[in-house]
């Protein structure tokens, strides 16, 4: 423990899922004080000098987007919550949804409150039953008891809250994407600008929140951005919720003030498993680059880990052992993102497709089933043949994609290839695993 992990510890207090517990825990504090004594502008004056960034893995100035909202001149705004947690070694955002719903609805009502919206919509990925009804269930307790509705706790706010199913899909984590399934098309990004604080749900002004974003908010109105300056580094205060899976001895969600080094949230997590070592993670899941093991001292934040050419997206941390091929991941990784693609950008769609060809070809399985023809084929690219086609199909993916999906498609594969090329190379010239995790 590192004694700096608020929002972990308000989940770990008894009976805060429930109004009555959470309100026991000091809940609706925040709403209370901005109702009572500040006004819109100075609720989004907090939010900005507090230095809240999203969470969500865009890392944006929150109080820039809810400036941006109140801005507009349109009156009728929303507030959408993207609960659309996906992606492989990613649950943070469901552990908050179901550690704390109130929390997060809170935070919902004072962003409304703050960007001038009446209306809020929680979004809540697809699969997620339990947790759809548990919000359902609060939005109608919250109703009952005035603190939705309009003249909430008698001080003429109106907001009214709905829960909509997600449409379960990685691409909709993009906010436009987002969107586009709540309007009930299909999840296909949006071109941007109009941003969505411009014009967003059915048209209007929306402010789109990542889960663990709005749970930050009723900590800052109610403590203050002092306090939560005062937590991490001053360029991105606060602390960051991640998910810790793989080869890791106890896979959990883990709360560290952002500078933390990147090995002290393996050694909470319990560090490697039994007579294994820990080679490398993702520490921004299937989106980020890998992070070798002699660069765990990286900060956990955005900018720290983009000095080491990877980044923290939403906090999916992933770890991997000396028990696991990398050609195999990237393989692994490529047939994800292949089928996750929308479909609507041709070099995303055909060139994720490409990618898993490649790499099967590299790295056996596909061989062995098609016969030496297909290795034959290879013949024809100039050495080091397949790893020639990879780094210029993930650079075209990457320039030509409509949104982070196919722009990030290549970016763990490119990097394994960087670290570990003689891994790769063994695969294809010696059809070799040197890990002896493949078929071979
Ligand atoms: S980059 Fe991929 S996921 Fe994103 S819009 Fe294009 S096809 Fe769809």
């Amino acid at each position: 423990m590192t004694g700096r992990e608020f929002l972990l510890d308000h989940l770990a207090v008894p009976g805060v899922q429930s109004l009555d517990g959470y309100r026991r825990a000091g809940g609706f504090a925040a709403l209370t004080k901005a109702l009572r004594s500040l006004s819109p502008a100075e609720v989004r004056a907090e939010i900005s000098r507090s230095g809240l960034r999203g969470r969500g893995g865009s890392c944006y100035p929150s109080g820039l987007k809810v400036e941006a909202m109140a801005q507009a001149a349109d009156p009728e705004r929303y507030v959408v919550m993207n609960g659309e947690e996906g992606g492989p070694g990613a649950f943070k955002d469901g552990r908050l949804l179901q550690g704390s719903p109130f929390l997060i609805l809170e935070g919902i009502l004072l962003a409304g409150f703050a960007a001038g919206a009446r209306h809020g919509i929680c979004i809540i990925r697809k699969g997620a039953k339990d947790t759809r009804c548990r919000f359902q269930e609060a939005v109608g307790q919250m109703t009952e008891q005035g603190l939705v509705g309009t003249d909430i706790l008698g001080r003429g706010f109106a907001f009214e809250l709905r829960v909509e199913i997600g449409a379960g899909v990685f691409c909709c984590g993009e906010e436009t994407a987002l969107l586009e399934s709540a309007e009930g098309r299909r999840g296909h990004p949006r071109v941007r600008p109009p941003y969505p604080v411009e014009r967003g749900f059915q048209g209007h002004p929306t402010l789109v929140s990542n889960v663990e974003t709005l749970a930050n908010v009723p900590f800052i109105i109610d403590r203050g951005a002092d306090w939560f300056r005062g937590i991490g580094l001053p360029a991105e205060p606060g602390t960051r919720v991640l998910s810790v899976s793989g080869h890791i001895r106890h896979p959990g969600v883990y709360e560290v003030p952002t500078g933390t080094p990147l090995r002290r949230v393996l050694e909470l997590a319990g560090g490697a498993r039994p007579g294994e070592e820990i080679v490398a993670v993702l520490p921004g899941g299937a989106v980020s680059g890998f992070l070798p093991a002699r660069d765990f001292d990286a900060p956990v934040s955005q900018e720290g880990l983009e000095r080491y050419g990877t980044c923290l997206s939403s906090g999916a941390v992933i770890v991997f052992s000396d028990r696991c091929c990398f050609v195999q991941v990237a393989q692994r990784l490529a047939a994800f993102f292949e089928q996750e693609s929308c479909g609507r950008c041709t070099p995303c769609r055909e060139g994720t497709a490409r990618l898993r060809e490649i790499l099967e070809d590299i790295s056996g399985p596909r061989r062995k089933t098609a016969g030496e023809g297909r290795r034959d084929a290879w013949r024809e690219v100039p050495p080091p043949r397949p790893f020639a086609l990879l780094e210029p199909l993930v650079e075209t993916i990457s320039r030509a994609s409509a949104c982070g999906l196919g722009r990030s498609a290549g970016v763990a594969i490119t990097s394994a290839l960087r670290l570990f090329p003689d891994e790769f190379a063994a695969h294809f010239e010696r059809q070799e695993c040197p890990r002896q995790v493949c078929w071979k």
